[in-house]
């Protein structure tokens, strides 16, 4: 989130009720400020949708996310179950040599990564800072070769659809990045203790671990819910199929759209920073939902997913086992079982324009080879996404930083969307919730 409120006010208006507005809207109305939501399409949101098939579950962008305290607290508040990842099913694969793996460095390259990463003292290279420095870069210096290939590139894949080398490590992983000098089990260490100190500050409760998890009805039932405890509180102040064009005279006015349409928004109160935003670069993916036949594996597929790391020059960015993953995905459990194929990204970007049937083609080859299906598909829903997830780069690490100084610099004036430095539904949940209370 970019900006702050002007708490001396209760009047706020939100632009865009994709899942950011959804939150902010929420938590500003729990917190007491008269909302006012404004959404262009008539229904909410956004890229989130959860489709339901004639053989279960198909979620179009976001499957699951990290669930910490405070993303927990919430769920109970709006009355939305949560489900954990199956207990024997939290295996994640890397493909590597034309198989899933485990562990996907030899022996060698793992002690040589991690004798790496705990104990050499890194210095940046003369005229780099972590500003400038890209995930790639950073992993070189702190991991080496091997562990970028294996470990870093297919995670970032994953995440974001884009490369290492696109990514600045001070935008998307602002925690990584270790004090010049000293290595990085140091200043690891040193997080951790600082994270103790935090627990043991908070209030007493039950103890909660960060995990994966996702509603028991899919994505969709969380935007689901605030849309009715919104539609049923806010009445007539939530306006649906109601584009805005002109951005509303209030004290506090929060633009939660994606930063194409904020840019729009913003050409004429600051043409330099919706320059900028309407510049915001994205990865684009093809997300396709397949439902297979149990029965045409060659061995039954269990655990979280498989990576494909670009170096393996794969048939896909990688596969998440739905079904083996969380339950209800399927209607018949016995004899179906649900994947979700990720493709295009930054290895393919012209992908999110191939025809259905190469797009069934590459999720078939995919299968095969990643799954061992031997059968044809029960059903595949497709999802494509020419602007799926930003691209955290260093350009927009600078988009941030004169947001700040420009139109956000002024109380009331904020940004909030996955490209203001939050991707996750985890990160979304966490700075709507910490939204303060209006004065008075
Ligand atoms: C394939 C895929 C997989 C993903 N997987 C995960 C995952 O597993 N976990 C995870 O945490 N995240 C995941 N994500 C990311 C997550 O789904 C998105 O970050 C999130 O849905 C974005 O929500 P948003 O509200 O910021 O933006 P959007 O959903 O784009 O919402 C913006 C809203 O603003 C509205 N709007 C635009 N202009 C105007 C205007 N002028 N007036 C009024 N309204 C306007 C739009 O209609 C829209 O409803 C994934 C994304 C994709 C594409």
């Amino acid at each position: 989130m970019i900006g702050k409120l002007d708490t001396s006010s209760r009047e706020a208006a939100v632009i865009g009720a994709g899942v950011s507005g959804l939150l902010a809207a929420y938590h500003l109305h729990r917190r007491g400020y008269r909302v006012e939501l404004f959404e262009a399409a008539p229904r909410s949101g956004g890229m989130i949708q959860t489709v339901k098939t004639p053989y279960g579950i198909a979620e179009s962008a976001a499957h699951s996310f990290l669930v910490s305290r405070p993303v927990k607290e919430f769920f109970e508040e709006v009355g939305v179950k949560l489900a954990p990842l199956n207990p024997d099913s939290k295996a994640r694969f890397i493909f590597r040599g034309g198989k899933p793996r485990k562990v996907p460095l030899t022996v060698f390259e793992g002690a040589a990564a991690v004798r790496r990463a705990l104990f050499a003292r890194r210095h940046l290279p003369k005229g780099l800072s972590y500003e400038d420095m890209s995930v790639e870069e950073w992993g070189e210096l702190f991991l080496g070769r091997p562990a970028v290939d294996y470990l870093l590139s297919p995670f970032v894949l994953g995440v974001y659809g884009s490369l290492p080398s696109q990514l600045s490590v001070q935008a998307a992983f602002p925690s990584l990045p270790a004090p010049e000098g000293r290595p990085l089990l140091g200043s690891l260490l040193a997080r951790r203790k600082l994270k103790k100190l935090e627990a043991a500050a908070e209030p007493p409760g039950p103890k909660h671990r960060t995990a994966m998890m996702s509603p028991l009805g899919g994505i969709g039932a969380l935007t689901q819910r605030l849309d009715e405890i919104l539609t049923a509180e806010l009445g007539p102040r939530f306006h649906k199929n109601c584009p805005v064009d002109k951005l509303p005279d209030v004290p506090n006015l929060l633009v939660c759209t994606d930063p194409r349409s904020a840019g729009r928004l913003l050409r004429t109160e600051s043409p330099e920073l919706a320059e900028r935003l309407e510049a915001a670069e994205f990865s684009s993916i093809v997300s396709v939902t397949a439902v297979l036949d149990r029965a045409k594996f060659r061995k039954p597929v269990k655990g979280v997913g498989v990576l494909v790391p670009p170096v393996e020059q794969g048939p896909c960015l990688g596969i998440l086992f739905n079904s083996s993953s969380f339950k209800g995905r399927v209607l018949d459990e016995r004899r179906h079982a649900s994947f979700t194929v990720m493709l295009g990204g930054a290895v393919d970007p012209g992908f999110v324009g191939a025809s259905d049937a190469r797009v069934r083609e590459a999720v078939m080859r995919s299968a095969r080879l990643l799954l061992g299906y031997e059968g044809e598909p029960v059903h595949l829903q497709v999802f494509r996404w020419e602007r799926a997830i930003p691209v955290y780069s260093p350009a927009l690490l600078k988009t941030w930083k004169l947001a700040e100084r420009a139109w956000c610099a002024r109380p009331g004036r904020v940004l909030f969307g996955n490209y203001s430095a939050q991707v996750s539904l985890r990160g979304l949940v966490e700075s709507s919730r910490a939204l303060p209370p209006p004065l008075a």
